[in-house]
């Protein structure tokens, strides 16, 4: 019977298929958990090996910060090398603030008589103009007129000397180049003046009275004029020189602090760092007794 026999070889066929997977399917469990077994060790192997890199890491910074701290107790060293480079700063910048003096000039700037300076025609605006009466001298100064920046002008008009000058105020037989100085002084000064005068009325309050002896004021330090609020140009620039090397010395001084405290932080961690060093050093010893290399 051809069927019964196809059937009965279908059925072997089947199960010895059947059971060779069931072999190798045992087989595969097999060497699946002995692989686990494997790899765990593995793993172990591998975390001792990078944790014995990461010590022996460790060491080497633990030595540098050894030697480093050792350097702290020696007289000389890094430290007290540059805390002598800051004293030395210090001095010198010391040196350069005491050397800033007013130099007295040889040659005496006048002082003018007490001419007042008077408001003889004022204008406030569009344009504004102001003339200043000194003695027989007129002096007149109008707003220049900016077309391009009218509407939103917002800033006080800016004044120009338009007739008059100082020649007529400067003292006989003076210093050519005291005298340019003198020429100049004034009429700055004035102009600064006519502008005030021009502040007030806007501002509806009377500008300070003037003479000529009050914009011709000696400074008491160096003997140059002093500007209209007692202040001395020359002077003002030496201690504003003066405040810059105060704050380098601070500056300096807190490096220098900085420095100091290192130094003794240095000398502190000593004992920390050795004994650190000591114990990583037993954790290596530990591991290369096992046998570990590292990663
Ligand atoms: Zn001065």
């Amino acid at each position: 019977m051809t069927w019964l026999r196809n059937w009965l070889n279908r059925a072997k066929e089947q199960s010895e298929s059947e059971a060779g997977q069931n072999s190798e399917r045992s087989q595969q469990q097999t060497s699946s958990s002995s692989g686990e077994e494997h790899r765990e060790g593995f793993h172990i192997r591998d975390a001792e090996r990078r944790q014995l890199r990461r010590l022996l890491k460790r060491e080497s910074d633990l030595e540098y910060d050894l030697e480093r701290a050792r350097e702290a107790f020696q007289e000389e060293n890094q430290w007290t090398d540059r805390i002598e480079q800051l004293n030395q700063a210090v001095e010198q910048a010391m040196a350069d603030r005491e050397a800033i003096e007013p130099d007295r000039e040889p040659v005496s700037r006048p002082q003018l008589d007490a001419t007042p300076i008077q408001v003889v025609e004022l204008k406030e605006s569009e344009p504004a103009n102001i003339t200043l009466a000194i003695g027989s001298v007129w002096i007149a100064y109008a707003e220049e007129i900016d077309w391009a920046e009218r509407g939103h002008q917002i800033t006080m008009p800016e004044l120009n000397r338009v007739s008059g000058d100082v020649d007529d105020l400067m003292p006989a037989h003076e210093d050519e180049s005291i005298a340019q100085e003198l020429r100049e002084h004034l009429r700055h000064s004035l102009a600064i003046y006519a502008n005030q005068v021009l502040e007030h009325e806007a501002a509806g309050t009377e500008p300070p009275s003037m003479t000529l002896a009050d914009m011709t004021q000696k400074c008491p330090d160096c003997g140059g004029w002093l500007d209209q609020k007692g202040r001395c140009p020359h002077c003002a620039e030496l201690n504003w020189k003066r405040q810059e090397i105060d704050a380098d010395l601070r500056r300096i001084r807190k490096e220098r602090d900085d420095v100091i405290a290192d130094l003794e932080r240095q000398q502190e961690r000593y004992p920390v760092i050795q004994r650190q060093l000591k114990e990583t050093r037993d954790d290596i010893a530990k591991l290369r007794a096992k046998g570990v290399e590292p990663a």
